[in-house]
């Protein structure tokens, strides 16, 4: 008799347990639209929601759209019509959604913003994103550190923006400029090409070989009698190939030191680069910060609750300023690779070294 009170009780517990999980996995389906797989940061985005998506109950549907914009446009869409409850969206040109949304909205559909900000659109409920701003910032600062620990100056710089498709890439930039401007305007820092401004730096769908060829075009133009010392790069899938550009012309030997060139993502042929005295620094964005902030925030929506916001200002849309949570982006170079990238987990040793 006490066996089978043993034996029912635990198949009643095991059918709760069994019921708990049901529930939990009926959470609905996030839709989730990532750029391209081109750049290994958007994988580690992926990866992490849908993992943490998949721990808190959701299903998800993950899509890649290679930066080809009528394919995320149908990506999008689909998502729509097979009945995802959220959207998460990572776009690849910011401007190009609204009609999806429209079609979004109209089926109740909410829609958080990845990283990047969607724009001209009123169906944008919320923006998860890094403080991008403060990305430039101190993409700037680290090239001034490397500068000035080179010697005096004035300092021979180029500018390099990413993807004006891109809402990032301004604010990458205009942070960055808050930092080189005054250095400009004195005479410490001079843009020996002249060229600035987004529409003069801009490296559309943030291409490695685009930047490849303006950092060629910029050195037969502009450095014949003189040294270039400083490059700033706004991502590493660039910084690489202005390295290459700058190797390609006797840069990084003996006689002709590597300008310092920044980077952002800490991908890992930039964090080698880093360790081979080639790339000068990166920023470290935590994919799986974000992608635990987004997972918070449709937990709130899908919840009837409020998702934990940190600013209410910048992100202005064009149609709205977009709620936001942003996350601290964190310099790194040679000094602290191993504390930032390997003491946090994000990478193992091994795919370093
Ligand atoms: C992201 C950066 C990334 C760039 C190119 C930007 O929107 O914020 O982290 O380097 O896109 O993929």
């Amino acid at each position: 008799m006490k066996i089978l009170q043993t034996v029912i009780a635990s198949f009643a517990m095991a059918a709760t347990v069994f019921a708990g999980a049901a529930i939990a996995a009926d959470k609905g389906t996030i839709g989730i639209a990532m750029p391209t797989k081109s750049s290994a940061r958007w994988i580690s985005d992926g990866n992490s929601m849908v993992e943490q998506f998949e721990a808190a109950g959701y299903k998800t549907d993950l899509q890649y759209a290679e930066d080809d914009i009528p394919n995320q446009l149908a990506q999008i869409e689909n998502m729509i019509t097979k009945g995802a409850n959220v959207l998460v969206i990572a776009a690849i040109d910011g401007t190009t959604l609204s009609n999806v949304l429209e079609n979004a909205n109209a089926a109740g559909i909410k829609v958080i913003a990845y990283d990047r900000l969607i724009r001209d659109s009123g169906h944008v409920d919320y923006y998860a994103t890094f403080d991008n701003f403060q990305v430039g910032v101190l993409q700037a600062e680290a090239l001034v550190k490397g500068l000035k620990a080179k010697g005096d100056g004035p300092y021979n710089v180029e500018l390099f923006g990413g993807s004006p498709d891109d809402n990032n890439a301004f604010f990458f930039y205009n942070g960055a400029m808050s930092v080189l401007q005054p250095m400009i305007d004195s005479g410490e820092v001079v843009i020996v090409s002249g060229q600035m401004g987004m529409d003069k730096v801009g490296t559309l769908r943030w291409d490695g070989a685009v930047a490849q060829a303006r950092m060629d075009n910029l050195l037969s133009a502009f450095y014949t009698e003189k040294d270039v010392d400083g490059v700033l790069s706004p991502y590493d899938g660039l910084s690489i190939g202005i390295l290459s550009s700058l190797k390609g012309v006797g840069y990084g030997s003996a006689d002709k030191a590597m300008p310092i060139v920044t980077g952002q993502d800490a991908e890992v042929p930039s964090v080698k680069s880093i360790l081979a005295g080639e790339q000068n620094s990166t920023v470290f964005k935590d994919t799986r910060e974000l992608a635990r902030v987004t997972v918070g925030m449709v937990d709130a929506v899908l919840g009837g609750g409020e998702p934990e916001i940190n600013d209410t200002k910048t992100y202005d849309n064009g149609v709205k300023i977009i709620p936001s949570y942003l996350l601290k982006p964190v310099s790194v170079d040679k000094s602290n690779w191993e504390e930032i990238l390997i003491g946090s987990g994000y990478y193992t040793k091994d795919q370093i070294q």
